[in-house]
């Protein structure tokens, strides 16, 4: 049979080629076959016989994937520039186009032989997993495709933050102090949630999205406060068996993985119920002012410009006692509510309306609506 090889590429066999090169230089897509090169005794001129060594290096990259969960994965591979000269070098002295690089090959078979191995794809769209192969050092990096939790929680005590609080020595860096998690180790909402995911999914770490906030003595009812969260680096990637958990002082409900990660900011509306107390003494008949309210819009001039109306929609409130009142509104999030009740340059004031000087004794999240 006359052979389908030009001139130029009959010259290859001058260079030793193992037989993963030489395939890849001079197959044809249909082609299945090639004459095997003949020069046994030295190595590969392009590769020096790296896809032999592939399965000594596949050894500490399975015992790294064991741990994690996944069906899907890509890689990228760092090569020393040498492999790439040699690669471009037969090609262009041979006028070889539109095949794949030297690298491509490589990657194209420890792809292969992950993929069997492990029983998963190769996808090259946000795969379960990213392996990070560096052939300089023989080491490799796995991250895992971040997962994301929608939930609510519910605060069952006072005296509890919300968010971590940043280490004092190194604000958040990281140092011997906070044992390089860059926050105190002080209990709040943020660190009991975190923790639990953790454990869940066993993940390096947790960034939550909060709807909203609320002061450490605040009290967060009803439905609780939603949230959404990012799993950063996640080893188990199984389903929430569980939609509530009990987290003593923090109550999670509605847990949910979520296929797609949330987008930009979620508008949403609060019930809240605060105690106020008053410097002078206070009548039902002056408490009638606070009606007004209903549907009032609120600006605050001492927040940045972009000024989103924000509405106060209902209104009730009731006398407890000669200086004190319960006030409950529906409110648009992000209503700065402390302001609105204090003395400060948010309009509508209640202290003005009143004409009064009040105080938040108990400010309470009884819904959160989205
Ligand atoms: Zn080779
Ligand atoms: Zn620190």
């Amino acid at each position: 049979m006359k052979s389908q090889l030009s001139p130029d590429i009959k010259n290859l066999k001058r260079y030793v080629l193992c037989r993963n090169c030489t395939k890849r230089l001079v197959l044809k897509p249909n082609q299945k076959k090639f004459s095997k090169p003949n020069h046994s005794n030295s190595k590969c001129y392009i590769c020096k016989d790296i896809f032999d060594t592939l399965d000594s290096i596949l050894f500490n990259i399975y015992d790294k994937i064991e741990a994690f969960d996944f069906k899907t994965f890509n890689l990228g591979l760092t090569l020393k520039n040498s492999y790439m000269e040699r690669d471009d070098n037969i090609k262009s002295k041979f006028k070889i186009k539109g095949i794949g690089n030297i690298k491509y090959g490589i990657s194209h078979e420890l792809s292969k032989k992950i993929s069997k191995k492990t029983k998963s794809k190769k996808v090259s769209e946000s795969p379960d997993i990213f392996l990070q192969i560096n052939l300089k050092d023989n080491s490799c990096t796995v991250r895992s495709k971040p997962i994301f939790i929608y939930g609510r929680y519910n605060k069952k005590i006072r005296k509890l933050s919300q968010k971590q609080k940043s280490c004092k020595i190194c604000n958040g860096i990281g140092c011997h102090n906070c044992d390089f998690i860059g926050f105190t180790n002080y209990e709040s909402i943020e660190s009991k949630i975190s923790d639990f995911l953790i454990k869940k999914f066993v993940a390096k770490q947790v960034q939550i999205n909060w709807i909203g906030g609320e002061d450490q003595s605040s009290l967060v009812l009803g439905n609780g406060r939603p949230f959404f969260a990012k799993i950063i680096n996640a080893q188990r990637r199984k389903r929430l068996a569980q939609k509530d958990i009990d987290l003593e002082t923090v109550y999670l409900s509605e847990l949910r993985k979520l296929t797609v990660q949330p987008k930009g900011s979620i508008s949403f509306k609060s019930e809240v119920s605060i105690t106020i107390n008053t410097k002078k003494l206070i009548s039902s008949k002056i408490l009638k002012n606070l009606s007004h309210l209903k549907n009032a819009k609120i600006t605050s001039t001492s927040e940045d410009k972009k000024s989103n109306t924000k509405k106060i929609y209902d209104v009730h409130y009731k006398k407890l006692g000669k200086t004190r009142f319960l006030l409950n509104l529906l409110v648009d999030g992000g209503i700065p509510l402390k302001s609105l009740v204090q003395n400060s340059d948010v309009d509508p004031n209640i202290s003005k309306i009143l004409g009064n000087q009040c105080t938040c004794e108990k400010l309470d999240f009884k819904n959160i609506i989205i």
